[in-house]
């Protein structure tokens, strides 16, 4: 029970509790937790309250609160579930609440290093059977180890943030040679991300069964991607400035802690992975996502139909001694289910641009258009059969700059 008026229903409960950054009224960026409809200031109240966990949520971004590790991230949590719940609370902590839709959102944690992944079966085996129709749809080492590159950290935006239309160069089949000018094949991947709390040893690997002391929590991540430039660029080195100029990330982050009654057996692994990467404590999770354009659904994937957990992602990134530090983020790659119409990325749904798909309002689509808005949202289970949101991350095409 809340001495808040919370529907039952609400997908920002007392089981979820996402920590963002806000500011009000132009004033500076500050440590939020959301709330049903409201942001509760949680630097204010921590301040206000002596609690002993008051620095480490006091500065513009979760960094502190990251570094601080796994025992101090439960007390935290375990303390806004005692200040929302004790009615001799409710004083001291309502003048701290104030409704979302009045503050503004901001990036909530400084970027560390950016690693983006590519563990849905079938959204590698859509590409490979449109790129490579002539082979096998999966790379050789595919399901021996959870494919990834760096990404560029400086370019990740939060949501709502306005994507500018890439230019560069491309060659398409009928080029002699390669064109330069505003992308025409811009897209979007729907996936989820993880962001690194405690860091780790430059040196020692952090084990997969290590992942809830290291991953802070989790959002949702649009890899925008220019796919002419992709195709142009990408032999023999991979993602480059067909990815790098804009990766946008929901504000809210939700605590790993939240998503126990998420958690599900990851499908089974054929053939079995090496040693380094066996998942003993199974981190698959139920999460249903939702790709809207210009506010239809277009896909709805599923997050459990994905073949590397994030803990094997995160045991593969560290297995050579690579450190992880607080704020590095990784994302899952697109998330694709086996339906057409759970396929995480426009370049499935119109498959390479030859089946364009209708949108209610009469049109088709092949590729984003300026003006185009995409947003990603996701809900998961929650306990006693509630639903935890992670809210949303959209963004608009503005046009290229030249
Ligand atoms: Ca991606």
């Amino acid at each position: 029970m809340t001495w808040l008026d919370l529907p039952d229903n609400s997908l920002f409960g007392l089981h979820n509790l996402p920590y963002g950054v806000f500011s009000r009224d132009g004033g500076a960026p500050r440590v939020g937790v959301a709330v049903g409809d409201q942001v509760l200031d949680l630097s204010a109240v921590a301040a206000s309250l002596g609690a002993p966990f008051a620095a480490v949520v006091a500065g513009p971004v979760l960094n502190p609160l990251l570094a601080a590790g796994r025992p101090v991230w439960r007390q935290v949590r375990a303390t806004l579930g005692e200040w929302l719940t004790d009615p001799g609370a409710a004083e001291s902590v309502r003048p701290h609440l104030y409704p979302r839709g009045d503050v503004r959102l901001h990036l909530p944690v400084e970027v560390g290093d950016y690693v983006d992944f590519y563990a849905s079966e079938h959204h590698a085996s859509n590409v490979g059977r449109m790129f490579r129709p002539d082979s096998a749809p999966l790379t050789p080492n595919w399901k021996h180890l959870p494919i990834g590159y760096h990404g560029r950290s400086g370019s990740v935006v939060v949501s709502g943030t306005p994507v500018v239309r890439p230019c560069g160069q491309r060659k398409g089949p009928g080029d002699a040679v390669p064109v330069f000018g505003p992308s025409v094949r811009m897209d979007i991947e729907a996936e989820v991300g993880f962001l690194v709390g405690a860091g780790s040893e430059l040196g020692s690997p952090v084990p997969a069964k290590a992942f809830p002391e290291h991953v802070f929590g989790v959002f949702l991540l649009n890899d925008w991607s220019a796919r002419d430039l992709q195709a142009w660029e990408y032999v023999p080195l991979g993602p480059f400035l067909g990815k790098s100029f804009a990766t946008s990330i929901s504000p809210w982050i939700v605590p790993l802690d939240a998503l126990e009654a998420a958690r599900i057996a990851p499908g089974a692994q054929d053939p079995e992975p090496l040693e380094y990467l066996r998942d003993a404590e199974g981190w698959g999770l139920d999460l249903a996502l939702e790709v809207r354009l210009n506010g239809h659904v277009v896909a709805r994937p599923p997050y459990s139909a994905m073949y590397w957990t994030p803990a094997q992602m995160l045991a593969h990134m560290t297995v050579n001694g690579a450190s992880v530090r607080p704020g590095d983020i990784y994302g899952s790659g697109t998330v694709s289910g086996p339906e057409p119409d759970q396929r995480g990325s426009l370049l499935e749904l119109c498959w390479g641009g030859a089946e364009p798909f209708a949108l209610p309002d009469g049109g088709t689509r092949t590729f984003l258009e300026d003006g185009d808005e995409v947003t990603l949202s996701a809900t998961a289970p929650g306990p006693d059969g509630t639903r935890i949101g992670f809210g949303e991350v959209t963004g608009r095409i503005a046009p290229a700059r030249g």
